[in-house]
């Protein structure tokens, strides 16, 4: 099934197939009872051209799709999560932020970063501050030429390992007097004081994704230059909306990773129904069993087709992302449906299934962030049901964001 793809998109998913089969599923296993952050991975995706893909080529990059990341991606999760989320970060998510707003030095910074094996961090969460992200506290005085951060961030993907950070605040000028909400650029051990001002200070304890660090991010006046501000053409009043927006092509690569790990456990199922035998018959001969892998490849399908949609749309206005409504979608869809399909495949598979020898209780434990990272399932509908009826509709029960000036952005 090919799906319309191009020769050239064939070849990448077959180098990307070999490399995740050979080089990344003999790995798996100790990535995730070691929680440790695969470096050897990551150097052997640098080694493959794997990171920075959708970078323009004046940058060192490819100048990639987002649909080649999103095949690339896929291949990587049918055998190692945590080895298809640094292929999102490292080609979508802040990456994809700072390559469409920032400025050229913003982006060098970051293409050398990335090129050299650095996985940028996107920090939004704060622990008051989850779904209503506008009620984030984290925030930047100016002061001069630089920016002071102070505040919290949690469950922050990369916390420890990555250099590059894209945070998040309320942006106040040297009067005191609130702009709106900016993302700035912070490397973390750069400086003395970046080390100091820019700490973890607590390491998540994970569900799955345990390879992964999450983390509690404290800022203590970080001294952030000003040309480190992160400024989409509409300033900082919009600011935050558009910088949001890019945020749709992380979107996809996670359901991409949902969707890879269901499809890699669907594999093994298919193989198990074809070889297992019981009453002297193979288990795939009964129909009961028959009929849910009908269903999970229905699913499969089915989430594929919205992802690669989503992947080849661009929003309203030529924007360099997918459309907000078909990222949405595809990731309401494809981290609901791997849930169920990891879920029929281990199964499948009875006793062994639970067992910590297999793959699937691993995947089972891994695909079930999705519905919660980068947006939740519950938060997603509401995009899509603001979009179908023409409505904003913001959550607050005043019916408006915190400051009444960033209407715009709580949509
Ligand atoms: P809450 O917002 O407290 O939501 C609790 C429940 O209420 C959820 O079920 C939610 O869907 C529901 N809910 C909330 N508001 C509404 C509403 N208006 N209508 C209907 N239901 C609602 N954040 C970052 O900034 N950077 C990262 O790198 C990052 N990585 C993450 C990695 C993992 C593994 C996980 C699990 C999370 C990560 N996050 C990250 C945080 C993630 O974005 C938040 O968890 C998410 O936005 C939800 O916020 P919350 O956990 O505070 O839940």
């Amino acid at each position: 099934m090919e799906l319309n793809l191009s020769r050239d998109e064939i070849a990448l998913q077959a180098r990307a197939r070999e490399f995740s089969q050979s080089v990344v599923r003999p790995r798996a296993a100790a990535i995730d009872r070691d929680e440790q952050y695969p470096w050897d991975i990551v150097k052997a995706l640098a080694g493959a051209g794997f990171l920075g893909m959708t970078m323009p080529k004046a940058l060192g990059g490819q100048g990639r799709s987002f649909l080649d990341a999103v095949l690339v991606i896929e291949e990587m999760a049918k055998s190692c999560t945590v080895t298809a989320r640094i292929v999102v970060e490292t080609n979508m998510g802040a990456l994809s932020t700072v390559m469409a707003y920032g400025s050229e030095a913003q982006k060098k910074l970051a293409a050398g970063l990335v090129l050299a094996g650095d996985k940028p961090a996107i920090c939004i969460t704060e622990p008051d501050a989850g779904s209503d992200a506008l009620a984030m506290t984290t925030r930047a005085d100016r002061r001069g030429d630089k920016f002071i951060i102070n505040g919290k961030k949690h469950w922050i993907t990369g916390a420890g390992v990555s250099r590059l950070h894209l945070i998040f605040a309320h942006v106040f000028d040297e009067r005191g007097e609130e702009l709106g909400i900016g993302g700035f650029l912070a490397v973390r051990r750069e400086s003395e004081n970046a080390a100091k001002s820019l700490r973890v200070t607590r390491r998540e304890q994970t569900m799955g994704l345990r390879g992964m660090p999450e983390g509690e991010l404290t800022f203590e006046d970080l001294e952030v230059p000003a040309d480190m501000a992160v400024l989409p053409p509409s300033g900082f009043r919009r600011g935050f909306a558009d910088l949001m927006n890019a945020y749709n092509s992380q979107r996809v690569g996670a359901g991409t990773v949902a969707m890879g790990i269901a499809a890699g456990a669907l594999d093994r199922a298919l193989d198990w129904a074809k070889t297992r035998e019981q009453f002297g018959r193979k288990i795939g001969e009964f129909q009961g069993l028959q009929w849910m892998l009908a269903d999970m490849q229905t699913q499969l399908t089915a989430a594929r087709l919205m992802l690669y949609a989503a992947a080849r749309s661009r929003g309203p206005d030529g924007s360099a992302f997918p459309d907000p409504m078909l990222a949405a979608q595809a990731k309401i869809f494809a981290s609901e449906s791997a849930i169920k399909i990891v879920n029929d495949a281990l199964q499948l598979f009875g006793a062994r299934g639970y067992s910590r020898d297999l793959p699937l209780e691993r995947m089972a434990r891994d695909v079930r962030m999705f519905t919660i990272g980068g947006g939740t399932a519950q938060v997603l509908r509401t995009l899509v049901a603001s979009k179908m009826l023409g409505w904003k509709l913001p959550q607050t029960r005043d019916g408006y964001a915190p400051n009444p000036s960033m209407r715009d952005a709580a949509e």
